[in-house]
């Protein structure tokens, strides 16, 4: 995989970079991820923030109180609405990104499902990946 990766929402608005390679994803099933997306929940590649940035456009941002008490900042596009990021408010330094707002699939694949308490019925979860019934610890970004 060669860095930095490129992405950006449906309409091309927002264009951004990661300078880190992306080959762990990590599924979330909370009812935030599924009201945000419209689907199941959201996929997300866990990066530090310093390895992300906006090349194009500025993302708008959604202040919200987190399933787990936690207030998070949701990033999307203002004009097509994409989702492009979250981030935790005490936690600045790491950067959730959706990791279908990447250009490239690369060989990344999801290996931890998150609060599958709240996954939707038909959501499907490979039972070989990590699972938290809830928010696991502290998300590790991958340095
Ligand atoms: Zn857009
Ligand atoms: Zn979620």
């Amino acid at each position: 995989m060669t860095t930095p990766l490129t992405g950006g929402c449906l309409c091309g608005a927002i264009r951004y970079t990661v300078s880190v390679p992306i080959t762990e994803l990590r599924a979330c099933h909370c009812t935030h991820c599924q009201k945000g997306s419209g689907t199941g929940g959201s996929v997300n590649a866990v990066i530090p923030s310093a390895a992300f940035k906006i090349t194009q456009g500025t993302p708008k941002r959604y202040a919200t109180t987190a399933d787990s008490g936690r207030t998070l900042y949701r990033d999307f596009c203002g004009d097509c609405g994409s989702p492009i990021y979250s981030q935790r408010a005490t936690v600045p330094e790491t950067l959730v990104l959706r990791a279908g707002s990447l250009d490239s699939p690369g060989e990344m694949r999801i290996t931890a499902n998150i609060w599958t308490r709240s996954a939707r019925p038909w959501s499907t979860i490979d039972p070989a990946t990590t699972q938290s019934p809830g928010q696991p610890e502290a998300p590790a970004a991958k340095k």
